[in-house]
């Protein structure tokens, strides 16, 4: 409990707050100075301005929570509430109330957080593995026949075997296309930068939702769509797949196992206005009335422990709130609920001028490559694939790299990875735009996608063409041509 004379700026403390924080009576005796000091810097401001405004209007009450010295020199979360006494002219007197410790349900709401983010990576990890073992099993299987039938070129595979290899490998090659296009689609939760509002295609995030959550809906129901061609919305792609993710994940646990005809998740698109509405519809068991004010609260939950933490909602909530949308619910017990998120359409976006892209000149020069990859397959890979028609240097080291710049080697094109030891591809164009300037131009960047904030922010800056593993090995020897093409020869250095 403290008492504070606001007139002298005294505050009288008990001494379950000296206990409770581990001061003596001599610590605190400089009032109100003595504990705004101890208050955490980031939260100073704050706090008194809200104190200051409390005490300048005709509040009686005031509350605040922020962080707080003790005694043991660590910051102590704080709720913080006053009763403001007036004298009759209104001015605030005294003020009276008390500081409650409430570190350990913070931190607890920390660790929950975190148990949420674990639920959706299992929920994530068991769809991804789901999605990725069929292509995969195409693949590998298509491999070992393609094998096979080369491996009987010598006669007994019969005069077709070279042409049902290739057919085989055509098929493993779609498998891994089909693998590539998962891998990407999950970039979208690795999301490394604060939310984007940019123009979103409402179908990707929640294709994607629909594929990630596909397995776990065919146990309980069938998954029914109606798509209206809607205008893209203010968005952000990454947040709307977590929106969609939560709330299918929610309709599938809402349906009792069973009776998989009899029951039905339903997503459907139309356009409201200016708005887009994205309803997902379950024939679940439903929202009890009194629970329905609830369930967008932090922590609240109806089911099992291990099963939700209570944060599906309001974290969808927040998201969509902060792309200045709202989330409508409809629910009657034993039929079914229906969540509507409802986004803003996005502005228009102006379109360049579409530029006349030159057609390909066929042939060529031969181009000087430098290769740099600390992994030692995609290095062969693109020896293998590239040395046929250009003259290729494959190094593992981005230092070794700089240093055959350095001595004067010129190339018409720098394939570097992105993230190396040592030297990343990141330090390597920092160096060679400081040494060699005429060949930082040329520097093409490859990246595996697991990057980090710092890496995607300087991908965003620099100029030069980033390719994304796994690329496409027409795409490499395209732009090998284009680079040639109206270029001199590179040998070294005349310098
Ligand atoms: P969690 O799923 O972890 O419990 P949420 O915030 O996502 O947390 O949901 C809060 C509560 O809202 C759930 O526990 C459940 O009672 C209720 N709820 C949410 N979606 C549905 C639904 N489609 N059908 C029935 N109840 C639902």
């Amino acid at each position: 409990m403290w008492d504070w004379d606001v007139i002298t700026g005294n505050i009288v403390w008990n001494q379950t707050f000296l206990t409770l924080f581990g001061y003596s009576q001599q610590d605190v005796a400089g009032g109100i100075d003595w504990w705004t000091a101890k208050l955490h810097p980031e939260d100073r401001a704050r706090t008194e301005k809200g104190l200051a405004m409390a005490l300048a209007g005709n509040d009686v009450t005031w509350g605040s929570a922020y962080r707080f010295l003790t005694a043991t020199g660590r910051y102590s979360h704080v709720a913080d509430r006053g009763y403001i006494i007036r004298g009759p002219d209104g001015r605030a007197l005294r003020a009276i109330g008390s500081m409650v410790d409430v570190t350990e349900r913070i931190e607890m709401q920390h660790r929950l957080l975190l148990t949420d983010r674990m639920a959706s990576l299992g929920t994530l990890a068991a769809g991804v593995a789901h999605e990725i073992n069929n292509p995969l099993t195409h693949v590998i299987g298509n491999l070992e026949v393609a094998g096979r039938w080369l491996a009987s070129t010598d006669g007994s595979g019969g005069p077709n075997a070279v042409a049902r290899a290739n057919d085989a490998l055509v098929d493993a090659k779609q498998g891994a296309h089909r693998v590539r296009d998962i891998v990407r689609d999950l970039r979208i939760f690795a999301r490394v930068d604060a939310a984007k509002q940019d123009a979103v295609e409402i179908r990707a995030p929640l294709d994607l939702a629909m594929r990630i959550t596909g397995h776990a809906i065919q146990q309980r129901a069938h998954l029914v769509t109606s798509f209206a061609d809607v205008p893209p919305v203010q968005g952000d792609e990454s947040r709307l797949g977590q929106v969609f993710v939560n709330l299918l994940v929610n309709a599938v646990q809402s349906i009792p196992e069973g009776d998989v005809s009899g029951n039905r998740v339903r997503v459907s698109t139309q356009t409201r206005g200016d708005s887009v509405v994205i309803a997902i519809e379950d024939t679940g068991r439903g929202i009890p009335a009194d629970v329905l004010g609830r369930i967008f609260d932090p922590f609240f939950t109806t089911k099992d422990v291990g099963m939700g933490t209570g944060l599906g909602l309001s974290i969808c909530h927040g998201i969509v709130l902060s792309l200045g949308g709202s989330i409508e619910v409809d629910s009657e017990i034993g039929r079914g609920t229906t969540f509507r998120v409802v986004l803003p359409v996005a502005d228009p976006v102006p379109q360049p001028a579409a530029v006349p892209v030159p057609a390909p000149r066929s042939g060529g020069r031969r181009a000087r490559v430098l290769i740099i990859d600390d992994d030692p397959l995609t290095r062969t890979l693109l020896e293998r694939t590239l040395s046929n028609e250009h003259d290729v240097i494959a190094l593992s080291a981005a230092k070794e790299a700089l240093q055959m710049l350095l001595q004067g080697e010129r190339f018409d094109v720098v394939f570097s990875d992105l993230m190396m030891p040592e030297m990343t591809g990141m330090d390597f164009y920092a160096q060679v735009l400081r040494q060699v300037p005429s060949q930082a131009a040329r520097i093409v960047f490859l990246t595996a996608g697991a990057m980090t904030a710092s890496a995607q922010h300087f991908l965003d800056d620099v100029p030069n063409t980033c390719l994304e593993k796994p690329f496409d090995l027409d795409v490499l020897l395209e732009l090998i041509r284009r680079r040639v093409a109206d270029r001199a020869p590179m040998q070294r250095d005349p310098s």
